[in-house]
């Protein structure tokens, strides 16, 4: 089965294609083939890659996004990325939504009335549910026989109990949809998974880190999503890449106040806070240890706040938990920084939790990096979002 997988973002399209011959394989595979379009250059630029090695960049001209996504498609059967004859080759096409509200728990085969659910919730997700859309409606036009699957990055979060999802507002702004929704699902879910088989079981009480450009956490029991950072948008919870996370909701009030208005306490609180607005230098950490090397002052202010917000979360989800028995990080910055790791572990040293020094600085992937004595297991897992939309498709189709 061939099955295409497109993640629309607000400044990026990335898309892969997997091939599954008669079961799901113990181990993420390689793509056949993967594009990604970024939106954000003065000309977007796409770029491809193929499992045989054969590598694209381009500009795409014109600059409207079906254009460019019609132009990437084009590459899975044309020039030297071909990897197909034909696109009607292509068995499913999984598409990682943000926003599936109350109503969607799990993948779903995409009708119009899924579509127009999707468009419903365009108020609560505005940069991405509209991307989302894009990409449905440029594969119904090439290929309006081929079965589309939408997976949801909130779905996984639906189990939250009311204590959990309710904020602590009159109650009609529940009603009206304002409730804690989590995000990230997809890949929380995906390391779920994956721990599980890594560890031959499901652990007990399991703690997700999905630290990258943005950022949270799952507290899962025994499978279940029982709490989460992210809210009923993204911008709760951790300090992040240009995120400011949650901070006293009365500085809002007061910058109001001040004269600002809601595009540009969107921007702020977005785009320019986080790692990027405390350091001054950007939303990389990369960036920041290089900063920090040459002995800013800010950088380093920006990392211990980045590394006490991380810790008080975790504080917060063990606490959901009742205790912790894996620990998991996932994402550029969980997959990537030992010193990340070191400082979330050291700060649950009172759990008997003890990394092993050389697996953490070993840039391990899917292992386990505690001691051996470590009551708790701490693992490092490589998010790989495409890899489960694709498994989601692959299980909607053997149904
Ligand atoms: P993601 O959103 O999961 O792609 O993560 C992107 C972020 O991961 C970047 O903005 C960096 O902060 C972080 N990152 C990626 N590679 C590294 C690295 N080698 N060392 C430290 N941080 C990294």
């Amino acid at each position: 089965m061939k099955i295409l997988v497109l993640n629309a973002g607000s400044s990026t399209q990335k898309s892969c294609l997997y091939e599954i011959l008669n079961a799901l394989p113990d181990t993420p595979p390689k793509p056949l083939w993967e594009a990604k379009i970024d939106w954000m250059q003065d000309a977007a630029m796409l770029s491809v890659t193929t499992q045989q090695g054969t590598s694209l960049e381009e500009q795409i001209l014109g600059g409207e996004r079906q254009e460019g996504i019609g132009r990437m498609l084009a590459t899975l059967y044309q020039g030297e990325t071909q990897v197909l004859s034909d696109l009607q080759e292509i068995d499913a096409v999984g598409h990682r939504i943000v926003h599936g509200g109350e109503k969607y728990r799990e993948a779903v085969r995409v009708t119009p009335e899924v579509v127009e659910a999707i468009a419903s919730l365009i108020p609560l997700a505005p940069e991405h549910n509209p991307v989302n859309l894009e990409g449905i409606d440029a594969i119904s036009k090439v290929l309006p026989d081929v079965m589309q699957v939408a997976v949801f990055d909130t779905a996984f979060h639906a189990t939250l109990p009311p204590a959990a999802a309710v904020y602590p507002i009159p109650y009609s702004f529940y009603e009206q949809g304002i409730r804690r929704y989590g995000f990230h699902g997809i890949n929380h879910q995906y390391c779920r998974d994956r721990v599980a088989a890594l560890q031959n079981r499901l652990p007990h009480r399991l703690i997700t880190c999905h630290l990258g450009n943005g950022a949270s956490l799952a507290a899962i029991r025994d499978g279940t999503c029982i709490d989460t950072t992210m809210g009923f948008t993204p911008l709760e919870g951790l300090m992040m890449g240009s995120r400011s996370g949650s901070i006293d909701p009365g500085i809002l009030i007061h910058l109001l106040r001040q004269g600002y208005d809601v595009e540009r306490l969107n921007r702020l609180l977005n785009k320019e806070s986080g790692l990027k607005g405390l350091s001054g230098v950007g939303n990389d950490l990369r960036q920041i240890n290089r900063a920090i090397a040459s002995g800013s002052d800010r950088a380093q202010l920006a990392l211990e706040v980045y590394l006490h917000s991380l810790q008080r979360h975790i504080g917060a989800m063990l606490v959901s938990l009742g205790g912790l028995d894996t620990l998991v990080f996932t994402g550029g910055v969980g997959e990537n920084s030992p010193l990340v790791r070191r400082s979330a572990c050291q700060a649950l040293e009172f759990l008997g939790l003890q990394l092993n020094e050389a697996e953490n600085e070993a840039r391990p992937i899917d292992r386990d990096i505690a001691s051996a004595e470590s009551p708790v297991r701490v693992f490092v897992i490589r998010a790989r979002e495409d890899w489960a939309i694709a498994q989601e498709c692959w299980k909607i189709n053997d149904e």
